[in-house]
């Protein structure tokens, strides 16, 4: 087995280095958007807001040390209050028509998107259900402290109607954007687990779960009338391991298998089992007496393969038994009439191929 240590997408779609400049791309952003807060709020004498932007600068200039040091969870649980605190803050003392409060929206997604990827790589992750409530909650809290309340500051209404659009143009970029790469690594997910599921280990064949699959799709679609099954076993393979080895067995187990997958004919290759294969090819093009001759060089061409395993020669030989489909019977009975014609093989002396 290779090592899996911490999970499929280690290697593949997302892992703790991309998580890590995904939260960069999140901090940078939210530093320069609170550093030009920090002017706005100047400029129009909002006095308690120009401090909070001060801190709230300092914090996300920290925010980028903490992410240095991957500690992602603690970078989410930290920006997320630091956005509601800041968020009811600004409401409370600037008004509803700032629009400060939508950004509460976008950042939910965010959260869950969180804690996703923390999820998948195997990180502590924080529960996003619980913590956003926290948001739903400021959000709620601050519009019923407002109606008793007024602002006791406000934006003039050219700079509150900007800062709706920008807030607009914010919260649905992120919306969209973070749905769309979870989406994405979702599916990818799947399909890479699916891929996964579907091959051999030790051989890359396709395995005993993806015939299986493979046989019920062409039975839907265009049946199996016309196809073929070809039951291949390595003789005496048990003395090749007691003899020279389990690794050397496994070196075996993968040659047979790289002229398995190489052969010509079309005919699908899979691992169904220690080392037995199964090759599964359709009779469209040619009678099954041609196909049978094929595959008679192909166990001729397993039979002078120079087989070697550090150095010293083996001689390998294959048995095969063929099965035509045959109308009504079912895919374990069709393998099973191959398997039957392979034992014929074995019991006649092996290295032949019987249809
Ligand atoms: P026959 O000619 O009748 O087929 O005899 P055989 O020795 O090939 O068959 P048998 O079923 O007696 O032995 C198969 C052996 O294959 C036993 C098992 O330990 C070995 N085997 C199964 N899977 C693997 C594997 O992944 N790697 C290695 N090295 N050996 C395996
Ligand atoms: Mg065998
Ligand atoms: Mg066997």
């Amino acid at each position: 087995m290779t090592n899996i240590r911490v999970g499929y997408m280690e290697d593949k779609i997302i892992n703790i280095r991309k998580a890590q400049l995904l939260s960069f791309s999140i901090a940078i952003p939210f530093l320069i958007i609170h550093t030009g807060l920090i002017f706005m709020f100047r400029y129009y004498g909002i006095t308690p807001m120009f401090y909070f932007n001060i801190g709230s600068a300092v914090f996300y200039l920290l925010m980028q040390i903490v992410i240095a040091f991957k500690l992602l969870r603690v970078f989410i649980v930290a920006s997320y209050i630091e956005v509601v605190a800041h968020m009811t803050a600004a409401v409370i003392f600037v008004g509803w028509d700032s629009g400060f409060q939508i950004s509460l929206i976008g950042i939910s997604f965010l959260l869950f998107f969180a804690e996703y990827v923390a999820r998948t790589i195997k990180i502590p992750y924080v529960n996003s259900m619980l913590l956003s409530m926290l948001g739903a909650v400021s959000y709620i809290a601050a519009f019923v402290f407002l109606s008793d309340h007024p602002a006791p500051y406000s934006l003039p209404p050219e700079v509150e109607f900007r800062m709706q659009i920008m807030w607009a143009i914010i919260v649905f970029t992120i919306i969209i954007g973070f749905l769309k790469v979870f989406v994405e690594l979702a599916f990818r997910g799947e399909q890479f687990l699916a891929r996964r599921a579907s091959k051999d280990e030790l051989t890359g064949l396709y395995n005993r779960y993806y015939l299986m699959d493979h046989l019920h799709r062409i039975s839907n679609s265009e049946g199996l009338n016309d196809h073929y099954i070809t039951m291949l076993d390595i003789d005496d393979f048990k003395k090749i391991n007691d003899t020279y080895g389990h690794n050397c067995g496994d070196y075996v187990l993968k040659t047979v298998s790289s002229v398995l997958k190489g052969n010509s004919f079309g005919a699908k290759s899979i691992r169904w089992g220690g080392e037995e294969f199964i090759l599964i090819g359709s009779l469209k093009d040619r009678s099954m007496d041609e196909q049978c001759s094929i595959l008679e060089d192909l166990r001729s061409s397993i039979e002078r393969y120079d087989f070697a395993y550090e150095g010293t020669p083996l001689n390998v030989t294959v048995t095969m038994g063929v099965a035509c489909y045959e109308e009504g019977i079912s895919i374990e009975e069709w393998i099973h009439m191959a398997d039957k014609k392979l034992y014929v093989g074995k019991c006649g002396g092996k290295n032949r191929v019987i249809r």
